[in-house]
This record gives C-alpha cells, sequence and structure tokens, in this order.
C-alpha cells in the first residue's frame, strides 16, 4: 500500500529531527544555532525557530510555501529566506542544511573562501567553496548573498557566521556539510603551517567529471 500524506509527512519531519541531531552529536551545531529544510508540495518543511534540537517534536516542524507564509505552531526559522530562495530557484535541491560548524565558521570570519586545494573541494560543484559576503542573520541581504555564492556549487560559506550544504536529499546535504566542515579544517590546519598549493582548473575540471560517475553503484539500494 502506498503511504499516505500524513505518513509521509511525518516521516520527513522524524528525518529533520534526526538530522538535528547528528549535527549536535558531530559538533556541527551547538545549542540554537544552524536549521534544515526539506522540499514538500509546493513549499517546503523548515525546523523552528530558537528550539534546541533535543526539544523539537514532529509537531513543532513549520511547513512554508514559496510564498513565505508558515503554518504550524511554531515561528519559522528566521533563516526561513534562505530557504524558500533557495527551494525556488534551485530544483536541483532537496533539502538545505545550515550549520555553525567551527571551521566554516573560522574560515567565514576572514571572508576567506575555500579554494581548490584539495580535490574533495569539487564535491560541492565546482573549483572553489565561496564565502558569501556578511550580512545580518534573516534577512533578505544575507539570502541574496548566499544564492550568488550558490551559483553552480552546492554549498558555500557565510562570512561571520557559518556554512549552508544543499543536497538532492537530507542525507545528501548532511553529508555534503560534514566534507564542507572536514575541507574548512584541513585548509586551516595548512595555513598554519605554509601557503597551500592549489589545484589548476585542468585537474579540477577532470575531478568533477569523474564525480559525475562516483559512487553511482553504491548508492542504489
Ligand atoms: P533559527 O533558530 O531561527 O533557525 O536561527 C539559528 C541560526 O543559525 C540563524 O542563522
Ligand atoms: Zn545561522
Amino acid at each position: 500500500m502506498k503511504d499516505t500524506r500524513y505518513v509521509r509527512s511525518t516521516r520527513n519531519r522524524l528525518a529533520i529531527i534526526d538530522t538535528l541531531l547528528k549535527l549536535e552529536r558531530l559538533g556541527l551545531n551547538k545549542g540554537m544555532a544552524g536549521n534544515i529544510s526539506v522540499r514538500w508540495d509546493e513549499g517546503f518543511l523548515i525546523t523552528p525557530s530558537g528550539m534546541a534540537a533535543g526539544k523539537v517534536h514532529p509537531e513543532d516542524i513549520v511547513r512554508m510555501n514559496l510564498d513565505g507564509e508558515a503554518e504550524g505552531r511554531r515561528a519559522p526559522s528566521s533563516e526561513w529566506r534562505f530557504h524558500r530562495d533557495i527551494y525556488a530557484s534551485r530544483p536541483d535541491v532537496g533539502a538545505v542544511v545550515h550549520s555553525h560548524a567551527p571551521f566554516c565558521v573560522a574560515l567565514a570570519v576572514l571572508h576567506k573562501d575555500i579554494p581548490p586545494y584539495h580535490y574533495m573541494v569539487a564535491k560541492a560543484g565546482g573549483r572553489d567553496i565561496r564565502c558569501a559576503p556578511y550580512a545580518t542573520y534573516g534577512t533578505q541581504a544575507l539570502s541574496d548573498h548566499a544564492l550568488a555564492a550558490l551559483q553552480g556549487r552546492t554549498a558555500c560559506l557565510l562570512a561571520n557566521h557559518g556554512m549552508i550544504a544543499c543536497g538532492k536529499t537530507l542525507d545528501e546535504a548532511l553529508t555534503l556539510a560534514v566534507e564542507v566542515e572536514e575541507l574548512a579544517e584541513g585548509y586551516w590546519r595548512a595555513l598554519q603551517i605554509g601557503q597551500p598549493v592549489l589545484l589548476d582548473d585542468a585537474e579540477m575540471e577532470r575531478v568533477l567529471e569523474k564525480f559525475a560517475s562516483y559512487g553511482v553503484n553504491a548508492q542504489k539500494d
């Protein structure tokens, strides 16, 4: 029998909560930091604003449409604008994770992009992972900067703030968030001892081509 809408919505809500807890366990978010959403219907489901991961119940997840109208017993994440704008302009994205992961924050405080110092940088879709200019949290300006930094990419840093990782699924977005934090840490470490040697554009193009078929068979079940 096909799952009912209610079952599918509840499963998505539980998956969002599970991801919130994983982010906390992995040290990518602490306290109220960060937020998560999943595409749903003509809009998306998003975490409530200002709630610690361990306190969120499925009914606290807020449903929103692309006009920014919210339905639920809690206020939506203050960052609903960039979640909304990503779903509106990026049909390739089905889930968004926003985190204050510490090494991403360290680089974002310096307004540093993550350059092609490691081939895994291509995991985010291009030769670098850009850092979006600073704007106050929760504003349309922050969303506009984030969307520009995400052009042709599935992740970006946010100056003096954190990072965003997108995926077709929540699992994919979480995995990318972990990979980007790992890349930020590697770059941070390298900067302590010298000037990282960067891969050239031709090499990053080769890696991007290889990634197009990487792990395809492993993801079949
Ligand atoms: P919310 O609790 O409103 O989602 O805010 C957390 C955050 O990370 C703001 O950028
Ligand atoms: Zn934030």
